[in-house]
């Protein structure tokens, strides 16, 4: 079939194969071109490894460190008839990647909040990888099952304490209209916690851990965003943002845990970027739009996979970790640097429905989002007839 992008509001419907081949080539060319992870992990776990910082993560790990990878996802397979996810097509080309290049790397496609999913995992690791020195927590999901009641939670994306009113781009129109988010209720924030807060990560790490199959001197990140003023009232100081707070505690509970190994969890905070998830946050297209635009003029513009492997290098394999005092590793130190945000307010103040596609890099982000589905890649002949069905060994 010739596929061609199918955007509803903030989502793609549909993916390119061949689209999505091409990006994890370039994401591997581009490690590759780097050189090699001094000291880097050989035996990688990353949960959330299909698309965004997962993929660009077990990417690095495995091309920049020559790394046994097993990839925990939760993805769309492809029928006959219709696409099947970008991070299906993702998976798939990374596994043949990587045992192109003589690696191990196996993907589970499924619920990884689940207990079965975890089982499975242990299982794997304990046949053919022996003990992991790195376990990457990237979930990001607006539910989550607790294994242990049956019950699901649905998190929000909403202010904490009072209603937030703000510009929002919508991308379909390109119309730019005020957006007011009314607070979250308690219930609502507690929520968001259960589902991207600390408790999966924690409940990962004891498993592995109780099974005996983590290295000494391992070490566990997971990710969060933090921002600044801009983004505060709907991610830093929001519903999100108190899930994120519970990542810390998590960290300070599971370094108290790996204490015994000499092992260390952190929390890793990366840039704001164009992924699936990211595009759900109201304001965040339209201040990733004015941020790619200053960041791309200053030439400090990061994708995933420079931000991951800049976090292998100056984060979690250096001997100076860029650590803040509360014990996170911070990458978004290019983002945050007071003359980027103030480029960025001021854009922020004047941009227009009128000025959208001048002051800012609307243009960029549009592409960055088809990007994601496997659209508008280089090298790939969109015109070609493809098959959505491609080879794969998930388990
Ligand atoms: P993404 O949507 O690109 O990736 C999410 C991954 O989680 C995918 O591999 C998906 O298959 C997997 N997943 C979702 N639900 C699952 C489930 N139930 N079981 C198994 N796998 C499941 O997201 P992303 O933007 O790369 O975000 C990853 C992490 O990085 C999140 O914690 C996010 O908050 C954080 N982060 C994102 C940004 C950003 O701007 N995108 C910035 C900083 C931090």
């Amino acid at each position: 079939m010739i596929i061609k992008p199918k955007v509803r509001g903030f989502i793609c419907t549909n993916a390119h194969p061949a689209g999505c081949a091409a990006n994890v080539a370039s994401q591997i060319d581009f490690v590759k071109a780097q050189g090699a992870v001094a000291d880097g992990p050989k035996n990688v776990l990353v949960i959330g490894s299909s698309t965004g910082y997962g993929l660009a993560s077990r990417i690095t790990a495995a091309f920049g460190s020559s790394a046994k990878t097993l990839g925990i996802c939760f993805e769309k397979p492809a029928t006959e008839r219709k696409t099947g996810s970008a991070g299906f097509y993702n998976a798939a080309a990374f596994d043949k990647a990587a045992n192109a290049a003589g690696l191990y790397a196996k993907t589970i496609n499924g619920d990884a909040f689940s207990n079965e999913i975890k089982a499975k995992a242990l299982e794997l690791i304990q046949a053919d990888m022996g003990k992991i020195d790195l376990v990457v927590y990237s979930l990001a999901s607006p539910r989550r099952t607790d294994p242990n009641t049956g019950e699901t939670y649905s998190s929000v994306l909403k202010p904490i304490g009072k209603s937030y009113t703000s510009k929002n781009l919508n991308t379909d129109t390109l119309k730019i209209a005020e957006v007011t988010i009314e607070p979250a209720s308690e219930e609502e924030i507690a929520n968001t916690v259960k589902v991207m807060g600390g408790e999966d990560w924690e409940m990962w790490m004891d498993a592995l851990q109780e099974a005996g199959v983590l290295n000494d001197n391992c070490k566990t990140v997971a990710y969060t965003y933090l921002g600044d003023k801009l983004t505060w009232p709907i991610y830093g100081k929001a519903t999100i943002g108190k899930a994120k707070e519970d990542l810390d505690r998590a960290a300070t509970a599971l370094n108290s845990k790996l204490a015994s190994l000499g092992g260390q969890a952190n929390v890793a905070v990366l840039k704001a970027l164009v992924t699936q998830a990211s595009s759900a946050i109201p304001v965040m297209p339209l201040y990733l739009s004015i941020l790619y635009k200053v960041m791309k003029e200053e030439g400090t513009h990061e994708g995933c996979i420079e931000q991951a492997y800049r976090l292998f290098t100056e984060g979690l394999y250096t001997a100076t970790p860029r650590l803040d005092d509360t014990n996170r590793l911070r990458m978004d130190n290019l983002e945050l640097a007071p003359q980027t945000q103030a480029k960025v307010e001021k854009l922020w103040e004047q941009v227009t429905e009128e000025n959208l596609l001048d002051i800012t890099d609307f243009k960029g982000h549009h592409e960055a989002f088809l990007n994601l589905f496997g659209f508008e890649s280089q090298g790939v002949d969109y015109s070609e007839d493809v098959n959505p069905l491609v080879e794969q060994t998930f388990v």
